[in-house]
């Protein structure tokens, strides 16, 4: 039931299968129909596997594999390398050709929506078949293949899209009634939001099925789980969230500037300030849940005027490092006339949702790197921006950056956003 209302919503997850294996047979037609992987480094043996297609999953071929043992259990795999941006365009295409049939569309991942057909047209023909048209439509004109779950709310939408991806129709309605005969009999594993910890606990108390933990009295799975215990049953009872947000127009950049109190002379006095103002970009970038590959330099010099300088990374970035290295590489293009300087600003732009690697990839590369900066993220939500800081951005004008007294918390409040991104030409420097 939708919250307050009372009344059944129909919610639908639209998951396109094997996102980007499919996005690469579409513009490469040859490699339709064939065993295909997507990995960073083609060349690369110990490369991971990002995606397979389905033919390469029916011969062995896994997510999470290195590159080698994908070749060795299919010779003939053939390989490409990812293309994010071809991945956005897609998505993009797919939100538009939706927004045709309901305008309330949520994304949640790079191949992944839900939206809510209440009050649509369409759903006069039903749910199902409503959805089944919109997949054939998006099959149609963008060529790519989707499973769709129906639910009345987002966790059960969520597993009838699991069930869809079994269904040669491609689109699985899920009955709040008939969760007991769906999804009872599954794994454990299976139910969405329990990962393999939480898992091996409840196996270790004999609760191996969705059904089994359905049944457990409540205050056992609470002494095994936590809150999340009840959580979960109240999911499978159909009790769970079924709002679905409107997108919203996502940042066209993240952007920080800072105005000097005074001028700062040489490019080794503005790096600990532009590094400062990276980590800034790259902390609201990861908040946003986003990556951007075009980095931007601004500087401002004496006079008031400013050059800027731009380039595209080869991969998305979020993080503090990979955000300053660009810039560096940006600064060193700089006349030495800029300087002194009275500005800089740092922009990323290019946005698109940050690519979740696959669960059981540890070793993925960065996804050690930005684990670290999360948890970076969380110490500074609950201790305060300056709790952490790099060590070179310590008595530069840069550390100003992450002063809460002066700016409020831009981690909490996004007031140094704000701020910072106000056109700042002409006011005179900040009094120190
Ligand atoms: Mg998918």
């Amino acid at each position: 039931m939708a919250e307050g209302t009372g009344r059944a919503k129909t919610i639908c997850l639209v998951d396109v299968n094997a996102m980007f294996a499919s996005c690469a047979a579409i513009a490469e037609p040859s490699l339709a129909g064939q065993p295909l992987a997507v990995a960073i480094d083609p060349s690369d043996r110990r490369s991971i596997v990002l995606t397979a297609s389905y033919e390469a999953r029916a011969r062995g071929v896994r997510t999470a594999m290195p590159l080698g043992q994908a070749l060795l259990a299919c010779p003939d795999l053939a390989v490409v390398p990812p293309d994010h941006e071809l991945y956005r365009r897609t998505q993009e295409a797919m939100g538009a050709l939706i927004e045709r049939f309901t305008p309330l569309v949520e994304w949640v991942s790079i191949d992944e929506a839900f939206f809510d057909l209440d009050g649509c047209p369409i759903l006069v023909k039903g749910a199902w078949a409503a959805c089944a048209e919109i997949r054939g439509t998006i099959g149609r004109e963008l060529g790519l293949p989707v499973s769709i779950g129906i639910s009345t709310t987002r966790f059960l939408a969520k597993m009838a899209s699991h069930l869809a991806k079994k269904d040669p129709s491609g689109v699985f309605w899920l009955h709040p009634k008939d969760v007991p005969q769906e999804l009872h009999p599954l794994p454990i594993e299976a139910f969405h939001g329990i990962g393999p910890k939480t898992a091996e606990r409840l196996q270790a108390f004999s609760i191996l099925t969705i059904g089994q933990m359905a049944a457990a009295p409540p205050h056992q799975l609470v002494s095994l789980i936590g809150q999340a215990g009840s959580t979960f049953q109240a999911e499978l009872r159909g009790e769970g969230p079924s709002a679905v947000r409107q997108a919203t127009r996502p940042a066209k950049s993240i952007s920080h500037e800072l105005t000097f109190a005074q001028d700062i002379a040489s490019q080794e006095g503005l790096r600990p300030i532009l590094l400062a103002l990276s980590d800034q970009v790259a902390s609201r970038l990861r908040r946003s849940g986003l990556a951007g590959r075009q980095v931007s330099l601004t500087v401002r010099d004496r006079f008031f005027s400013s050059h800027d300088r731009q380039l595209t990374a080869k991969q998305p970035v979020c993080l503090t490092e990979d955000i300053f290295r660009q810039v560096l590489s940006l600064l060193a293009r700089f006349p030495e006339s800029v300087f002194p300087c009275r500005l800089a600003g740092v922009s990323v732009s290019g946005l698109a949702p940050i690519e979740e690697p696959p669960a059981t990839l540890f070793d993925a590369p960065g996804q050690a790197r930005r684990a670290l900066a999360e948890t970076l993220d969380q110490i500074r939500g609950r201790f305060g921006e300056d709790s952490m800081l790099w060590a070179s951005t310590l008595g530069s004008a840069g550390q100003e950056l992450y002063d809460a007294t002066r700016h409020g918390s831009s981690f909490r409040t996004g007031a140094l956003a704000a701020r910072s991104d106000q056109r700042q030409k002409g006011r005179p420097p900040r009094p120190k």
